[in-house]
């Protein structure tokens, strides 16, 4: 069997799972020469697309699983948030991955030295028990969420609490790691969804103990006292804690050479744009769309607006479909000051354009880190997932970020006013609080923490010294 071993790595369902678990796969297969990891990765088209078009490093294997008829399966929850039909989505594909498993397992090239989980496949952490592989969570989220789901699991589980009665609450939590008292205003959603989303994050938080090893995509400097947190008190009993990045997928120029917001940004003078962008899935309503553009004007400040309408799936640059819906002139009247993109911006490329100062963000933990690595200070502006907390977090204990409304969910359809975002800008291009210091402290210590002997290459090292020691015992 010679020493190589093989990780088996399933990534959720998306584009951007993919994305950043090849990126982190990247770094484990190059700091061992032998390791190797095989994607089972969840039928989907534009993930094909995506693997079909690239080269990936050659101990990356990837497999697509087997297409699952989507259409006849049945809900197992009322809940309509998209992360309770996305966790759906993988607990059908349980048979396929047991099948991919055994399949590998079978053919002794390599020993399978673990099954490595994101947080939105951790039921097949059974699997792993089937086929007694250790079994690993790649967690794509900060070290304050992985937090907050251990301490709501134990409330739960230790003190009987129902987290769906905190919704609306004022209620605040001495969650470990955290300086100041977490609002249960900022707690996730799915949290806090009675139609089964709740159940689904607690299940998730519960198998999150079973395994071997947990490698964020953080790092230490950036989230000090939660580390110390998992060292030291670790009072929910988690297992061994990695911070292994900033693991980051910055375009190459080629990937933005033709980008109209990178030719637009080039005629603008250092750190006078304000960016905004809203995540993959980040779309506003006409209504709220319009007191966007009517903030911005009125602030007379450059911007670079990734703009997307609710309802709708647009791509191109073109500002065609949403003209009649801003206001009368707007385009006109912004031209050379603002841009409009409309659907996909090239967000890595533009954060780390020297013209932007800062960046009107849905607190998506992959726009954090981008942000953070570029020096960008953020105004927190979170929508869905666990975008609030994350948005507490660069706001309060990081001081990164000022904010919109760290508590704002996407799904309320409330219209937050021209005013307030407009003074959110304000404070955010002023540096309010220190904000922008604060973004280039992190910054450097983002880059240390890469660099050699940094302690997230300290961490990876350990991380991959612990699998094969756990695949000899
Ligand atoms: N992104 C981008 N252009 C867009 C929207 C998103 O390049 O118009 C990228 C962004 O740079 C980040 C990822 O998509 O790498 C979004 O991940 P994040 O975790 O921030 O948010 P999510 O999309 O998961 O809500």
């Amino acid at each position: 069997m010679g020493g190589v071993l093989e990780l088996i790595f399933i990534p959720g369902p998306g584009i951007g799972h993919i994305v950043s678990a090849i990126e982190v796969g990247k770094l484990i297969v190059n700091e061992d020469s032998r390791l190797s990891i095989t994607y089972l990765l969840i039928n989907d088209p534009a993930v094909r697309e995506y693997t079909n078009s690239r080269q990936f490093h050659p101990r990356l294997r990837l497999l697509n699983l087997p297409e699952l008829d989507e259409a006849s399966s049945d809900s197992q929850t009322k809940s309509k948030l998209p992360e309770v039909k996305s966790k759906e989505k993988v607990d059908r594909q349980k048979p396929l991955v047991r099948e991919a498993v055994a399949g590998i397992t079978a053919t002794k090239e390599a020993r399978v030295a673990g099954l490595v989980v994101d947080m939105f496949c951790l039921t097949m952490t059974d699997v792993a028990d089937e086929f007694s592989i250790p079994a690993y969570l790649f967690f794509a989220s900060g070290a304050g969420f992985l937090s907050l789901m251990a301490y709501m699991r134990r409330l739960t589980d230790e003190h009987g609490a129902d987290i769906t009665e905190f919704r609306d609450s004022d209620e605040k939590f001495s969650v470990p790691g955290f300086v100041n008292p977490v609002p249960a205003t900022v707690l996730p959603s799915a949290m806090l969804d009675k139609d089964g989303g709740s159940a689904a994050v607690m299940s998730s938080a519960r198998q999150i103990r079973k395994v071997r090893g947990i490698f964020i995509n953080t790092f230490q400097e950036l989230e000090p006292k939660l580390f110390q947190s998992f060292s030291i008190s670790n009072e929910d009993d988690l297992p061994p804690v990695y911070a292994v990045g900033p693991v980051l997928n910055f375009p190459t120029a080629s990937e933005w050479k033709d980008s109209d917001a990178v030719e637009f940004l080039d005629q603008q003078p250092r750190k006078s744009v304000v960016f905004l962008c809203f995540g993959s899935e980040g779309r506003f309503s006409d209504p709220q769309i319009r007191q966007l553009a009517a903030a911005l004007e009125s602030t007379g400040r450059r911007f670079l607006w990734s703009l997307r309408r609710r309802g709708e799936n647009q791509s191109g640059s073109s500002t065609a479909g949403v003209e009649s819906i801003l206001p009368e002139g707007f385009l006109e009247r912004t031209k050379g000051v603002g841009k409009v993109v409309v659907g996909w911006a090239p967000q890595a490329a533009v954060l780390a354009h020297p013209a932007v100062g800062g960046f009107v963000s849905h607190c998506g933990w992959n726009s954090i880190l981008e942000s953070v690595s570029c020096g960008v200070p953020m105004a927190a502006w979170p929508l869905y997932a666990e975008q609030q907390m994350n948005a507490f977090q660069v706001v309060e204990e990081v001081g990164v970020a000022v904010e919109v409304r760290v508590d704002y969910r996407g799904e309320s359809g409330v219209v937050v006013g021209a005013e307030e975002i407009a003074a959110a800008i304000e404070r955010l291009m002023e540096g309010e609080k220190g904000v922008r210091e604060r973004a280039e402290e992190m910054r450097e210590k983002s880059a240390g923490a890469v660099a050699d002997g940094g302690s997230s290459r300290i961490f990876l090292a350990k991380f991959v010294r612990d699998i094969r020691d756990n695949s000899s015992g």
